[in-house]
């Protein structure tokens, strides 16, 4: 039914030239796409100043890339990009595509599949082949992520997906691999967006890979300021603050604390987990720590089921008395 379409394309992000990482992340999946279906990977270099980027595609493992290099592509801009991938797939017919769901991905993904109706898959978390109907398989958590999701694709191509930076491994690079770069050029559709000012946000650094002790709050902690309970107690042990996803996307604490799938893999001698219902994407990044202890008034909360000590209580309750009592040793 789709004889035209070949091939597994990885989308890799650039901006002023300089390629994000979760693209070289999704070369992984990308030719174990490719391999089992026998057909080539091919990177998407779009940007300004990116042929070696480009380079770097092969060397982690694409066979081809098709590249457009142009002052227009510096920054992304969701018309002069979709066009341009769009003008990309109409010519050369992929059969699926892997994007990174960074905050341009996430745009650029949706933008492109309405256009060329067809569906898409956000925030993969695995993918793979269906040995049954030979459709990718795009894995996702569902319900909170509660279950997981297998989604198909079978009556459109090309069969998209986006996918969130850090799940998947970079592949080794392999600096002999050779490669086909084929420059391309796209219409550049009139711009209708100006872009008035850039602000960088400054990255807090947090040193979660090399604590000892780390003391985590969630979504129970209940806010920003309520952090203070969380930090106290890592104060007193000399840990460092992480925290789940919740209580960062609830915009209470820095991703730099994040553990978990998207955020840090930590594996302190120490872990005390504080309000946090113990999510399968929180537990991967904790897993590995030697003691964990934790803090949940639901004593059904499934990150009992990994750690070795579990208080049943209100944090705000328990975590004042063991940072008391702890301050006691200390003095
Ligand atoms: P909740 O699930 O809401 O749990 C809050 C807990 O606090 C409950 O168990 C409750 O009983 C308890 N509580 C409430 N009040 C109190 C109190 N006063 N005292 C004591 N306990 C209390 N999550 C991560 O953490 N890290 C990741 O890297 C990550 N990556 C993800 C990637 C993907 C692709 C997806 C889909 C999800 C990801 N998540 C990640 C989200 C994850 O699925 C959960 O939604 C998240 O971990 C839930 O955070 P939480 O446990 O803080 O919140």
């Amino acid at each position: 039914m789709f004889e035209n379409n070949k091939n597994i394309w990885v989308y890799m992000e650039t901006e002023e030239g300089k390629p994000k990482a979760v693209g070289f992340e999704l070369l992984a999946p990308g030719r174990n796409l490719a391999d089992k279906r026998g057909c080539s990977l091919v990177a998407v270099v779009i940007g300004n100043g990116v042929e070696e980027t480009a380079k770097q595609a092969i060397a982690y493992g694409a066979d081809q890339v098709l590249l457009l290099d142009a002052p227009e592509y510096n920054i992304y801009n969701t018309d002069v990009f979709g066009e341009a991938m769009v003008g990309l797939i109409e010519k050369y017919q992929p059969e699926g595509i892997l994007i990174g769901a960074t905050n341009n991905g996430r745009d650029l993904g949706p933008c492109v599949s309405c256009r060329i109706k067809t569906g898409l898959t956000a925030d993969c978390t695995a993918i793979d082949l269906d040995g049954e109907s030979g459709n990718i398989a795009w894995t996702r958590p569902a319900f909170g992520g509660n279950l997981m999701a297998t989604i198909l694709c079978p009556n459109t191509r090309p069969q998209m997906g986006t996918v969130r930076p850090g799940v998947f491994k970079k592949p080794v690079a392999d600096e002999s691999r050779t490669g086909e770069i084929i420059r391309e050029q796209m219409k550049i559709p009139e711009n209708r967006v100006e872009l008035i000012k850039r602000v960088r946000e400054v990255a807090e650094s947090v040193n979660l890979d090399e604590a000892e002790i780390i003391v985590s709050g969630g979504n129970g902690v209940g806010s920003a300021e309520n952090f203070s309970y969380i930090k106290a107690l890592a104060d007193i042990l000399g840990g460092a603050v992480g925290a789940s996803r919740a209580a960062v996307d609830n915009g209470w604490i820095s991703h730099a604390h994040q553990v978990g799938q998207t955020g840090k893999t930590v594996a302190p001698k120490l872990y005390i987990a504080c309000g946090i219902s113990g999510a399968i994407q929180h537990i991967a990044g904790m897993s590995g720590s030697d003691t964990i202890i934790a803090v949940n008034k639901d004593p059904d909360a499934p990150i009992f089921s990994v750690a070795d000590y579990g208080i049943v209580g209100d944090l705000f309750e328990v975590l004042p008395v063991l940072t008391a009592e702890f301050k006691k040793i200390k003095e």
